[in-house]
């Protein structure tokens, strides 16, 4: 009675947010106070939530719901706008010999220049290798999301020295007791095992005992 939104309004403020976010995409940096003046710079200190996981599930990410913490210097130079500085991020994952979930964290070097348009780098690279400034906007984003998947480790352990987990029984050898172990026979040696078990007068044995109490076996 007093509430009511028909449909329509609802959808409008929906798409209003959504324009809302992309404008204030926070990896997306205005540039425009360095004026393409050589030596302006701007320090820039920024914690970006993940919304898309980076890395590989079941083994390491920076989860969505993480921030990655950004801190860079803006340089204007000749060229464009450099940037200088690291990012962090926390990392989850499992340790890859026992299997324990960690946790962790990533941390990159940045340095990356945005070429000016219409500047010498502008015109002797292509955009794949040389970053751009866009309408005074730079875009960290690939760049520091790229790095940071570099930096993810393809073996995460909980820790170095982890031993991981006993064969026989998939136990954490850190749990097992000391000398533990299973009574396994080299596969090899169990396979003549086996033959001498079959076979109670050994005959198939070269060996000098056997034939002695053989039970017809004329082979
Ligand atoms: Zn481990
Ligand atoms: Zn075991």
């Amino acid at each position: 009675m007093s509430d009511e939104r028909s449909p329509n309004a609802g959808d409008e403020r929906a798409t209003d947010r959504g324009n809302a976010r992309a404008d204030s995409n926070p990896w997306v940096i205005d540039t425009h106070e360095l004026g393409r003046r050589p030596g302006a710079s701007r320090q820039l200190e920024l914690d970006i939530p993940v919304e898309t996981p980076l890395g590989v599930p079941d083994v390491v990410t920076v989860p969505s719901g993480a921030a990655i913490s950004v801190d860079v210097l803006l340089e204007s130079v000749v060229e464009g706008v450099l940037v200088t500085g690291s990012a962090t991020a926390p990392t989850t994952g499992q340790c890859s010999r026992c299997l324990d979930p960690i946790t962790g964290e990533v941390s990159i070097d940045i340095t990356e220049l945005f070429a000016y348009p219409e500047s010498t780098t502008d015109e002797t690279t292509e955009e794949d290798e040389v970053s751009r400034v866009v309408d005074d906007r730079i875009d960290l984003e690939p760049v520091v999301r790229d790095a940071l998947v570099l930096a993810l480790p393809l073996v995460p352990l909980c820790r170095e020295d982890c031993e991981g987990l006993c064969s026989g029984c998939g136990v954490k050898w850190a749990e097992l007791e000391p000398g533990h172990g299973h009574e396994t026979i080299d596969p090899r040696w169990a396979a003549l095992v086996e033959r001498l078990q079959d076979t109670d007068d050994v005959s198939d044995v070269p060996s000098d005992q056997a034939g002695d109490g053989g039970d017809g076996s004329d082979r």
